[in-house]
């Protein structure tokens, strides 16, 4: 049981497809004790029977991170439940529909505004406001996606809120470590999840994924669940400020690997379908 006696908070969880779903999960089977969020009263009668499911019996509480107050009562709330936390998941991100297609150049300030809050600022704040119950091993963890790093057709502004979330992760992580706290991101390859469908041609992404990556599969949220899991568990207790990647090696790949069919004639190896 890698995360026996471990506490701590899950922010993320929309649905079952969630990958914050499949870190809680993992943490659950290796023995974690947690308590998730909800993001408004919409969500809340929803998330109850994950929320039992996953062993979390009350600690169910709300969080819209664009609410300073919520983030407070959050922390008071886990202390009330366990004193001190061990981890932290920030699986949040949010960025209005059009900064997810069309042209980059026609972001609104607006719209940047919002996705940098929600998706960046947040971590920022959650940790900062969590900090006082942070245990001195433990271990915030955030979600990041390779878009933040070479474009990725239709990312667009999220790619600029990725970007801006890893190096958050970086000096997050020189900053912390002195208190013994651990920052790290996982950088997921394309899974079809809510805030995924938000994203231009995203089964595309999902199928040239699958055909490029060197295991020709894409990844699934137990995969991303498994190595966010070691990453907030002491197996990892001497990593810090990472970007790892769970994409089924996606992010190597220079170019496309080519076929040469019976002529000799070269091809990119894909055949449009992703398993
Ligand atoms: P998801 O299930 O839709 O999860 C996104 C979560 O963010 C939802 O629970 C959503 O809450 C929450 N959220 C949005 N605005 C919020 C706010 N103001 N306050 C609190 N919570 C808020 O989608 P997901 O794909 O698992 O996304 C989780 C993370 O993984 C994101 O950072 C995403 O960018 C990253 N990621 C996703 C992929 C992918 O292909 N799916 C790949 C790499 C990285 P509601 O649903 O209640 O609105």
């Amino acid at each position: 049981m890698i995360m026996k006696g471990k506490k701590g908070v899950i922010l993320g969880i929309a649905n079952k497809k969630s990958i914050a779903y499949g870190i809680a999960k993992a943490c659950q089977e290796q023995g974690a004790e947690m308590a998730i969020t909800f993001l408004n009263e919409r969500f809340e009668q929803k998330l109850a029977p994950i929320a039992e499911d996953l062993g979390c019996g009350t600690r169910l509480y709300p969080c819209d991170v664009s609410r300073p107050e919520e983030i407070k009562a959050l922390r008071d709330a886990l202390e009330k439940d366990f004193g001190q936390i061990d981890f932290i998941v920030h699986s949040i991100a949010f960025a209005p529909k059009e900064g997810l297609s069309g042209r980059f150049m026609d972001i609104s300030k607006e719209a940047f505004d919002v996705a940098m809050d929600i998706s960046v600022y947040s971590l920022i704040e959650i940790t900062r406001e969590l900090k006082p119950i942070l245990s001195n091993t433990s271990s915030v963890l955030t979600l990041s996606y390779y878009g933040g790093e070479k474009y990725i057709p239709n990312y667009n502004l999220m790619g600029v809120a990725k970007a801006a979330l890893e190096m958050t992760v970086k000096y997050l992580a020189e900053d912390l470590g002195r208190d013994g706290i651990r920052v790290n991101a996982v950088s997921a390859g394309p899974i079809k999840t809510l805030a995924a469908a938000g994203i231009g041609d995203f089964s595309f992404m999902l199928k040239w994924n699958a055909a490029h990556a060197p295991l020709k599969k894409n990844v699934t949220i137990a995969e991303v669940g498994n190595s966010g899991m070691y990453l907030l568990s002491d197996l990892s207790s001497a990593v810090t400020g990472e970007i790892h990647y769970v994409d089924g090696g996606y992010n190597i790949m220079g170019m496309p690997a080519v076929e040469f069919d019976e002529n000799g004639k070269p091809h990119i190896a894909w055949n449009g379908e992703s398993k």
